[in-house]
């Protein structure tokens, strides 16, 4: 790390849109921000394409966005939660706007607003065609550099957050390349994004491998619904890791999805993710092949140079020819439970962005709401770090820190990554879930829970929730319960998750 850290301020943890913009709305408070790389590296905001979603046109509203959003939800969304993100909406749109994030506009200055699947509305505000994550996390880094209250470090790795006596958090440990070091705070915002790379086909950076869910864990904190994993179903599948993703975007432009005959795959390609992802997945279980027409759409609209510069790079003119696609691991609804102020259940640990769960997606995201969760809770996170401002219980000694979990899975993530990707995939079932749980069971007694990667501990409370959920609902296919139930959260913490699976001496340490 160099120089010692900086004390006794707010840490936040990740650098993607939510952490950033958490540290921006924070300011004039001096606050640290963790990242594993350099500044937009490691970060599926860096990747998003399609946009951010938010009422901006007169012919829609609030109300519409948040009914959308219920709907996708399938019953596990919260509509409180749903009302206020999008209320707020188009505020945090035009923050980014004012940041700097140059928006696609039409001649006279208003948004230009794309249609996604499962919205009623165009309302997806996107920049440079489909490279909004890109544009924004650039003005929100930019805003970050002119803040001279915000140090990042940059590959720095948090392994452990610290509580003390009283349950409050206390601190964290860091690692970046030399002995682990630890960072007195008794203020922590996990914002570490989501957990596709615990997948063999991610659109996701392939480290993001749910760090911040095992974080959370190992303090102490709640965790929500973590089995609702949305795969997206259409990423080229030419070999590539992560998958390039092709944004539903297209298919709002009018893209269709056929098989290998070039017969259309669905009456509806607009229909939700989870549905697409299931037609596609099926096919592809049956030996077939699943393509994306987007001839004409792209030669309409010269909208989607993310989408044509992943085709070039792998050969294929998608003008010319249909794209292959398959479903890849792409967001996760679940996550820390947090309250409307993005609290987690231990005192002085917030959790905002993609690691959160808040109950706006629910069992199924709507297109463009995580970029729009992240910054609109980042701006509610950072009033409420702030608050607790001279609240300071007992201050921590400086005791040294322990080595902290393995920074990769024993023999590497190839083989826990398939086998996420074979048993805790798209379609589940109690059989393929149960062997998930017993293998990562047995991999984190062998380690003790201490020495566990964060990795492996994530997909294995993912896989334990997965097996938990004895129902089918949005992105959670369980073939052997195709059915819904009532409608209820899932909340799992490391001590009542794992407690039956390990051993007495490795339960003490789940404690
Ligand atoms: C290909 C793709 C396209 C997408 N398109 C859209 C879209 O069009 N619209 C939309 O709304 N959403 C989209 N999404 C989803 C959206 O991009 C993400 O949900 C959102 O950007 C997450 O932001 P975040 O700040 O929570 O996390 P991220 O942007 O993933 O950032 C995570 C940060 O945490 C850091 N980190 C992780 N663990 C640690 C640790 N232990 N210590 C220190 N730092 C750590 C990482 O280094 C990184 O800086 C897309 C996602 C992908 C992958």
């Amino acid at each position: 790390m160099g120089a010692a850290p900086p004390q006794d301020r707010p840490v936040i943890v990740g650098a993607g849109l939510a952490g950033l913009l958490t540290a921006v709305h924070l300011a004039p408070l001096p606050c640290v921000v963790l990242t594993t790389g350099r500044l937009a590296e490691h970060t599926s905001t860096d990747l998003a394409q399609g946009g951010i979603a938010a009422a901006l046109h007169p012919g829609d509203s609030p109300l519409l966005h948040a009914l959308d959003t219920l709907h996708a939800g399938a019953g596990l969304s919260d509509p409180g939660t749903a009302e206020r993100i999008t209320a707020a909406a188009p505020a945090a749109v035009e923050h980014l706007a004012a940041l700097g994030a140059r928006f696609d506009r039409t001649p006279d200055g208003a948004f230009t607003l794309g249609l996604e699947a499962a919205h009623s509305r165009h309302r997806v505000a996107h920049a440079g065609g489909d490279a909004t994550g890109h544009e924004v996390l650039r003005a929100a880094i930019a805003a970050v550099r002119a803040t001279p209250s915000i140090t990042v470090l940059q590959h720095a790795r948090a392994v452990r957050v610290v509580t003390g006596d009283d349950g409050r958090v206390a601190g964290v440990v860091v690692a970046a390349g030399g002995a682990p070091e630890l960072i007195r705070t008794d203020r922590v915002v996990l914002a570490t994004g989501g957990a596709g790379g615990l997948f063999r086909h991610t659109t996701n950076p392939t480290g993001s491998r749910g760090q911040g869910l095992a974080l959370a864990a190992r303090a102490g904190a709640e965790l929500r619904d973590l089995e609702m994993v949305q795969f997206h179903p259409t990423a080229l599948d030419v070999g590539l890791d992560p998958m390039p993703l092709v944004t539903e975007a297209l298919r709002g432009a009018g893209a269709r999805l056929v098989d290998a005959a070039g017969d259309r795959l669905l009456e509806d390609d607009l229909a939700p993710r989870d549905v697409v992802a299931r037609a596609v997945f099926a096919e592809l279980e049956r030996g077939g092949r699943v393509f994306l027409d987007a001839r004409e759409a792209l030669g309409a609209a010269a909208r989607f140079p993310t989408v044509a510069a992943a085709c070039r790079a792998a050969g294929i003119d998608p003008r010319r020819a249909p794209m292959p696609v398959r479903p890849a691991a792409h967001y996760l609804m679940g996550g820390v439970s947090v309250d409307g102020r993005g609290r987690t259940t231990v005192a002085g640990l917030w959790a905002v962005g993609e690691v959160a769960s808040t109950g706006l997606h629910g069992a199924n995201r709507l297109a463009s709401n995580s970029l729009l969760e992240a910054a609109v809770c980042a701006r509610w996170v950072a009033q409420d770090v702030a608050g607790q401002e001279g609240r300071r219980g007992p201050r921590l000694g400086s005791p040294a820190p322990q080595p902290g979990p393995a920074a990769e899975p024993a023999g590497g993530a190839a083989e826990l990554r398939t086998l996420m990707s074979e048993c805790v995939g798209v379609l589940r079932d109690g059989a393929t879930l149960t062997h998930a749980v017993d293998r990562l069971g047995a991999t984190v007694d062998r380690a003790g829970l201490d020495a566990t990667d964060d990795a492996t501990l994530a997909a294995l409370l993912l896989a334990t929730s997965a097996l938990r959920r004895e129902e089918s609902r949005g992105a959670h296919t369980r073939t052997d319960f195709p059915g819904a139930a009532e409608p209820r959260h899932l909340t799992l913490t490391l001590e009542d998750g794992l407690g039956g699976l390990l051993t007495p001496a490795h339960r003490r340490s789940a404690t």
